[in-house]
């Protein structure tokens, strides 16, 4: 058992069929969309699995297009039916794949929505796929168990309209998370485009009151009598919830992290070549090692790696 630690964060790929500039800086390229690592996955779950975790989200890079997710999916429920099973998605894809996901076993999505207007989603992300993000929403509610917006929050950007986003999603009776905007090492340039969830939260038009919050989860539930929907807040940057923390991260490469702001890690994929209990030690001793020292706004002095689309967000 590794105790407190009951969540998996995979990034199954690089790759994205986006370009979202906070997240995937200029100079990164996409990795190619090969569904390489599909046994790594497999045994690092089982491995990870028997450990203590409960819960697993596919994130990447754009996680449906890796193309043995649905089989990885029907593995995780064959593992154990119990395992929540997540995604976080751009929804591009979801127009023609949430019903593929839904009979696979996924038991909930986050959709990436920053925008409602499509020009801006085209300058946001370089490309023009707003329609297919609303679609994709719209028929993930129709297939998917519990659906969720995610939206980061863009000084100069999209901070006019965190009350359309809240009214859009509830019109279609979801929650929506409002995250902060987080430094990388390739994003700096952007750092003055950070804005606080409570800045955000004071400009809006509602008597927000707490709702119960499971302790691990990293939002802070609001409600409001105004709204039929929960608003979250996500402020790793101003408010840290290191302390609540059930998580690790295994990305593409293969190395499994403690915590989105250290390096410390190693490679899962080589030491399962070396067997489970090799393997179950060195997860044992990052986990012991894991650090709990939040994240700081100034870049360099807290993220180690180079952007989103390779640690998942
Ligand atoms: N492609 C998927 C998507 O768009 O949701 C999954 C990968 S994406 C890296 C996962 C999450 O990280 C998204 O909600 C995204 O908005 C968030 N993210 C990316 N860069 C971020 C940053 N600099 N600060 C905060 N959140 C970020």
């Amino acid at each position: 058992m590794i105790n407190r630690i009951k969540y998996l964060r995979i990034s199954l790929l690089n790759s994205c069929n986006l370009n979202c500039f906070y997240c995937r800086p200029p100079q990164q390229e996409n990795d190619t969309y090969v569904s390489k690592n599909y046994t790594n996955y497999q045994n690092s779950i089982k491995l990870l699995h028997t450990l203590g975790v409960e819960k697993i989200r596919f994130t990447g890079g754009e996680p449906t297009l890796y193309k043995q997710l649905p089989e990885l999916m029907q593995f995780v429920k064959k593992t154990d039916p119990n395992i929540h099973t997540a995604m976080t998605s751009n929804a591009i894809l979801l127009k023609k794949k949430a019903e593929q996901f839904a009979d696979a076993g996924l038991d909930s999505v986050n959709i990436s929505i920053d925008t409602l207007k499509a020009k801006k989603f085209c300058s946001v992300t370089g490309r023009d796929k707003w329609q297919d993000m609303i679609d994709g929403i719209e028929e993930s509610i129709k297939y998917i168990p519990k659906v969720k917006l995610n939206t980061v929050l863009i000084r100069g950007t999209n901070d006019d309209e965190a009350n359309d986003l809240i009214q859009f999603a509830n019109r279609l009776k979801i929650d929506i998370r409002f995250i902060e905007f987080m430094p990388t090492k390739l994003n700096s340039e952007n750092s003055e485009q950070y804005i606080s969830g409570d800045e955000i939260k004071k400009r809006l038009p509602y008597n927000f009151v707490s709702t119960k919050n499971d302790p691990s989860t990293a939002a802070r539930y609001l409600s409001s009598p105004d709204l039929d929907i929960k608003v979250g807040f996500i402020n790793p940057v101003s408010h840290s919830f290191c302390a609540m923390c059930n998580r690790i991260r295994l990305t593409s490469d293969g190395r499994l992290y403690g915590c989105l702001f250290s390096g410390a890690s190693f490679n899962l994929f080589d030491s399962l070549e070396q067997g489970y209990e090799t393997a179950s030690k060195e997860v044992h001793r990052l986990i012991a090692e894991k650090t709990y020292k939040g994240c700081s706004r100034k870049t360099g002095d807290s993220a180690f790696f180079p952007s989103f689309v390779n640690m998942g967000g």
